[in-house]
This record gives C-alpha cells, sequence and structure tokens, in this order.
C-alpha cells in the first residue's frame, strides 16, 4: 500500500499548519486564482468557464465564490485555490502555498516537526526546500536573473559556443526559447555583471566559489564556479531561473556541470525543461522523460517540444509526482547502455508509489549506440514516435526485471524472483495493476495467486476484490461499510470531532486499510470545526494514498447532491446550515452503526478462532466469556 513512498509527503503538508491553510482559503478568493487561467463568466451564483482540464467547447468548469471551490462537471477536476495552482500551474503543494500566500501578504508559518512518523522533513533530500524567507528567495532569484542575462549576452559574441550549438542543429531561435548562453574562458567573469562580485548572494546561488587561498588583502579568493562552458538555465514552473546546467565545447571534465544544491535549487525535485515543455505536454498527452539537458534541447529542435529531463541525479518519487500533475502518461526513455538501464531501473522505483490505474508509465529503450537526439537524427521524427508508442509497459519492465537472469525451471530461481518481487509488489498501490502483475507473476512463476500475495506480504483481499468484478458477500460486505465509512468521512470531516476516541480507534485498528482512516482523522482533527471536505481533499491528493482517496472524492463527486452543496449552496444561509447539521447528524449516525458492526465482526471473529482452539489457556476462557458477553451486547444494539 504504497508503503515505499515515503512518508515525506504528509509530513511535508504537515509542516503548514492547517489553521493557517483555512486562513489562507479565506482570504484568497479562487475567483481571482482560476480567472488568471481561464476566462469565466458569471453564471447565476458560481462563474462558468472551459475547462482548462480536459478539451471541450461548451463550459462544464465551474467555480463557487461562496465555497470556494472549483468542479467540473465533465470531468470531475475539483479542488480550492490550492489544488488549482498545483494542478494548473503544476506547483508542489508547499509552493501553491506559498504563491498564494504571497498573494495576500502573509508569510506561511512551519511547524517546527511533522504529526507523526518523527524525521521532521526539512532536511536534506526531503525534496522540499526547507522554510527561507522570501525576502532571501527573491534576492536569489534577482542574482540567478542577472547572471542569466550575463550569460546570454556573452553567447551572441563566443564564435566557438555558437559553432557547437550548429554542430549539434540547434538554431537561434530555440537556443533563445531554452534561455541558452556561454560562461566564457576566465576566473572572475561575473564581476562585469554585478556591482558586488563579494555579495554573498552570489556564493549562496552557486555562482562563485570561496576559495581557501587568500589574496593581496588577506581575504579570500572568489572565482566563478562556470568557466568555458554553454549555459543552460534551470527554470522552476513559474519560469524563473534557479540554477544552471553548464556543459563543456570539448572533451572537458566534468563533462556535464550543475548549479549546487541552494535554497532555490533541489536536484531530486526540479525538473529540466519543464517550464518550456508545460503546454506541449498537454497537446501531446504526454511526456517524455530523457537523460541529459541537451537532449531536451535537441528533442525540442527536432518536434518533441515535451522532454523534460533529470539534473544528474536519478528520478525521484518527487519528480514522478510532478510529472503526474502535467499528464497522465510518462514515457522515460533511457540510453541503451548499462548507464541507462540503472538509471530506468531507478526510475521504475520511483515510479511504483504512483502507478494508478489510470495512469500509463512506459520505459523506451533505445539502440545501445543511440539517444533521443542522435536516434531522431539518423531515423526521423516519424520512426521515433513509433518507439514512443511501442514503449515497454511499466509491469512488462518489472517482470523482466525480477525474472532476468532466473533460473526459473529451478525452485531457488523461482523463489529467488519472488524474493525479488516482493519490494516492488509493495510498493505499488492496491489497485487493479497490481493486480494484473501479480497474476503475470503467478503465470510465469507456476505459483497460485494467492501464493505469490502471501509470500510478497501483499494484501491478497485487495488484490482480488479488484480482480473480481461482482463482489462476494462475505467479504466485501466489510469492505462495504468500510467504504462508505471513509466517504462519509471525508465528505463531512467535521464529524470526526464528534467521534469518540474509541470509535476512531476502531476506524483505525480493526479496518483493513486503517491507515487510509488515521490520514483522513489526523487532518479533520487538525482542521477541527471547521474542516471541510475542499481543503480535506487537497491535503488527503496530496499524502502517500492519493490514488486511493482520488477514487474516494470521485464516488463523493457522481451524487449530484454533494456536488450542489459544494458548489451552490450559500453557507451564510440559515436554512443550508441546518440541513447540512441535519445531514452530519444522519452521517454521524450510520458512522456509529457501521463501526459497531465492524466491532462485532473483530468480536466473531476473534471468538471463532478461540473456539477452534482444542485447549485453552485460564487467559483465554475467560476472554472466550468476556466476548460471548460482548458479541450478545453488541448483537442487541445491532438489532441482530
Ligand atoms: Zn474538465
Amino acid at each position: 500500500m504504497g508503503r515505499a513512498s515515503p512518508g515525506c509527503q504528509s509530513a511535508l503538508v504537515s509542516m503548514i499548519p492547517h489553521s493557517f491553510l483555512q486562513d489562507l482559503l479565506n482570504r484568497v478568493d479562487i475567483v481571482d486564482v482560476v480567472g488568471r487561467y481561464v476566462q469565466l463568466k458569471k453564471g447565476g451564483a458560481n462563474f462558468m468557464g472551459l475547462c482548462p482540464f480536459h478539451n471541450e467547447k461548451s463550459p462544464s468548469f465551474t467555480v463557487s465564490p461562496t465555497k470556494q471551490f472549483y468542479h467540473c462537471f465533465g470531468c470531475g477536476a475539483h479542488g480550492t485555490a490550492i489544488g488549482f495552482l498545483m494542478e494548473h500551474a503544476g506547483l508542489t503543494f508547499p509552493e501553491a502555498v506559498n504563491e498564494l500566500a504571497q498573494s495576500v501578504g502573509l508569510t506561511v508559518p512551519q511547524e517546527p516537526s511533522s504529526m507523526r512518523g518523527g524525521g521532521g522533513g526539512t532536511g536534506a533530500g526531503g525534496g522540499f526546500a526547507p522554510a527561507v524567507s522570501k525576502a532571501v528567495t527573491t534576492a536569489l532569484s534577482d542574482v540567478m536573473q542577472t547572471a542569466c542575462d550575463y550569460y546570454r549576452k556573452q553567447l551572441r559574441s563566443a564564435t566557438n559556443a555558437i559553432q557547437y550549438l550548429k554542430k549539434r542543429g540547434l538554431t537561434g531561435e530555440i537556443a533563445a526559447r531554452f534561455g541558452l548562453g556561454y560562461a566564457p574562458d576566465g576566473w572572475q567573469n561575473l564581476e562585469t555583471a554585478f556591482t558586488n562580485y563579494r555579495d554573498d548572494a552570489l556564493v549562496e546561488a552557486g555562482l562563485v566559489i570561496v576559495s581557501e587561498k587568500q589574496d593581496a588583502q588577506g581575504q579570500a579568493r572568489r572565482y566563478d564556479r562556470f568557466r568555458d562552458r554553454v549555459m543552460f538555465p534551470i527554470r522552476n514552473v513559474k519560469g524563473q531561473v534557479i540554477g544552471f546546467g553548464g556543459r563543456v565545447l570539448d572533451g572537458g571534465e566534468p563533462k556535464y556541470l550543475n548549479s549546487p544544491e541552494t535554497p532555490l535549487f533541489n536536484k531530486g525535485s526540479e525538473l529540466y525543461g519543464l517550464f518550456e515543455a508545460r503546454l506541449a505536454i498537454r497537446e501531446q498527452r504526454y511526456v517524455l522523460v530523457v537523460e541529459g539537458y541537451m537532449d531536451v534541447v535537441a528533442l525540442a529542435q527536432l518536434g518533441f517540444q515535451n522532454a523534460v529531463a533529470t539534473l544528474g541525479t536519478a528520478c525521484t518519487p518527487i519528480h514522478v509526482q510532478k510529472l503526474m500533475r502535467q499528464t497522465d502518461t510518462v514515457i522515460f526513455s533511457f540510453d541503451g547502455d548499462a548507464a541507462g538501464r540503472r538509471a530506468a531501473r531507478r526510475a521504475l522505483d520511483a515510479c511504483l508509489p504512483h502507478a494508478a490505474d489510470n495512469r500509463t508509465i512506459r520505459f523506451l529503450f533505445l539502440p545501445p549506440e543511440h539517444d533521443p537526439d542522435s536516434y531522431v537524427r539518423e531515423f526521423g521524427t516519424e520512426a521515433f514516435s513509433e518507439q514512443v508508442e511501442r514503449a515497454m509497459p511499466l509491469s512488462q519492465f518489472m517482470l523482466n526485471e525480477v525474472l532476468a537472469d532466473k533460473e526459473l525451471d529451478q525452485p531457488e530461481g523461482r523463489a529467488r524472483a519472488l524474493f525479488d518481487a516482493k519490494p516492488l509488489l509493495q510498493a505499488l498501490p492496491a489497485n487493479a495493476l497490481r493486480a494484473q502483475i501479480m497474476h503475470m507473476f503467478a503465470d510465469r512463476l507456476d505459483v497460485p495467486f494467492e501464493e505469490v500475495a502471501a509470500l510478497c506480504e501483499v494484501d491478497a483481499r485487495i488484490a482480488q476484490a479488484a480482480r473480481r468484478a461482482p463482489a462476494r458477500k462475505d467479504r466485501h460486505l466489510v469492505t462495504g461499510i468500510e467504504r462508505k465509512a471513509l466517504r462519509n468521512l471525508v465528505m463531512h470531516p467535521r464529524i470526526v470531532v464528534q467521534l469518540g476516541e474509541e470509535a476512531e480507534q476502531a476506524l483505525i485498528g480493526l479496518t483493513r486499510h486503517g491507515e487510509l482512516f488515521e490520514e483522513v482523522t489526523t487532518h479533520a482533527r487538525a482542521l477541527g470545526e471547521s474542516a471541510e471536505f475542499q481543503l480535506l481533499s487537497d491535503l488527503l491528493r496530496n499524502g502517500a494514498n492519493a490514488a486511493t482517496f482520488e477514487e474516494i472524492f470521485r464516488e463523493i463527486l457522481d451524487y449530484d447532491e454533494n456536488v450542489r452543496d459544494l458548489l451552490m449552496k450559500n453557507p451564510e444561509d440559515g436554512s443550508a446550515v441546518e440541513e447540512r447539521r441535519e445531514q452530519e447528524r444522519l452521517v454521524s449516525e450510520e458512522l456509529t452503526a457501521a463501526i459497531l458492526k465492524m466491532r462485532y465482526d473483530a468480536c466473531c471473529e476473534r471468538l471463532d478462532a478461540l473456539s477452534r482452539q482444542s485447549r485453552h489457556t485460564p487467559e483465554e476462557l475467560a476472554e472466550l466469556m468476556s466476548l460471548n458477553q460482548t458479541r450478545a451486547d453488541m448483537k442487541r444494539q445491532l438489532g441482530l
């Protein structure tokens, strides 16, 4: 159950206090936020427009100013202003919150530690730059832009660099589109670009390095990090320059040099070319992930403008999440050599937690002697498009990885394959795809499906639920109750506050998906009396179980009445408030009954187990008696 994806996502979210998020959403106007990207027209109490998330000719995209919520009746997209910036502008949760906060003059407070699981998440590798004051990031941003302008200007007169780019087939137009520049040879060229070369911001931005040697005045010497390199500015999704990649012109080393990690630039979460590729990704409906920035630029030149690259690091789950905000289809293209294979494997691992049933993840392996750029040059765009279409599905790649080099006709080989499959299967969400992949393993290894599930410690029941279309009565009755309880809680999070400790513990401890309940109740408690579906759904879709919750949201929004509540009813309207209270009371009662039923089922199960034993310890006998009593009580309460 997505356990392999680090809990960092929910930890990150929790670093921003829920009360601040609520305050923030009260202050911003979603109509303004959405209106910056979508032309909205007033229609009744709400605003309507053409949905930016799917192609349509007549508007089914609705924005409610009173509920501060958007919903598309065509494709089901929905969320708050935070969710909109994430989905549409491709920002991460903290980025979206930051942007909104800035727009209304608020500073985002950070809680020192996460809700649970410890770990804080502010450390290195957390994928999210720790809280840095706006003044600092603005100063660094300015520094980067100045450097970028300087490098671009230098390119104009750098015949050797122009020669190199021309040799790679790039036109001036493409070079300008990606803001390519040139860092001339020499140690302190940036002195001419900045009034104060000793400004520490230049060091912090990674442009200047402080030497251990001292100059004539006894000060530490400083020198430019990038010298005699073609410069590729790395932009964030807002288009700001946050780092540089520099490539040597000749055989020098290192071939590629990137900006170091700075408060602006985090390699584990940024993708080169995403800003430039955003529109093309939407149009082409897929993103192509390649190995280097030269590939990105060269592919854009050749007509594939939807390519991005990681920045000298392996692909991380944060990268994948960022891409999945732009499109449902991600194609990785790796060089055919051993290094390419290794990179592909790392990408596979990063993708597994995000492999939802409605997403496509494929891996394109080019012949060993080719990279995408050289392939397109030799065989043409059509041939490359064909390769993209025929790229290997995630399931097949995963199967190959697990089965390769194993003697499957020997028990040892099959056991080893199961051993290797275990972490991969566990990393996948509990969905139909996982069930399908488990069937493939079962077939290839010639072991029963249940055995694959048991040996890999993957919950076969969930997998089976996905496999068998019509629900069978026994276990699925429980699933039904659980699902409904979860749906009710997500739609009416305020009832969590009214729920007793015992009931909450029952939901977490007795259900098969306790972690889902825990996620919802933790958020709902933090949101308190004013907890609402709107913000809760944005928070949940940002956690480790996003794919599961997305299904729950769909179910909730399938009810017209729910959508009407979320979009139409004015919260100030007295009768609407009354109606809502009544609804919450009903749901709360239903939930209490469901919890009682779950506890009853658990009690029966334990009794069954005990009564199947031929001998009992005195403690077990006592438990048996007390359970019998409890069961009788609960049976009466349930009216069974
Ligand atoms: Zn839509």
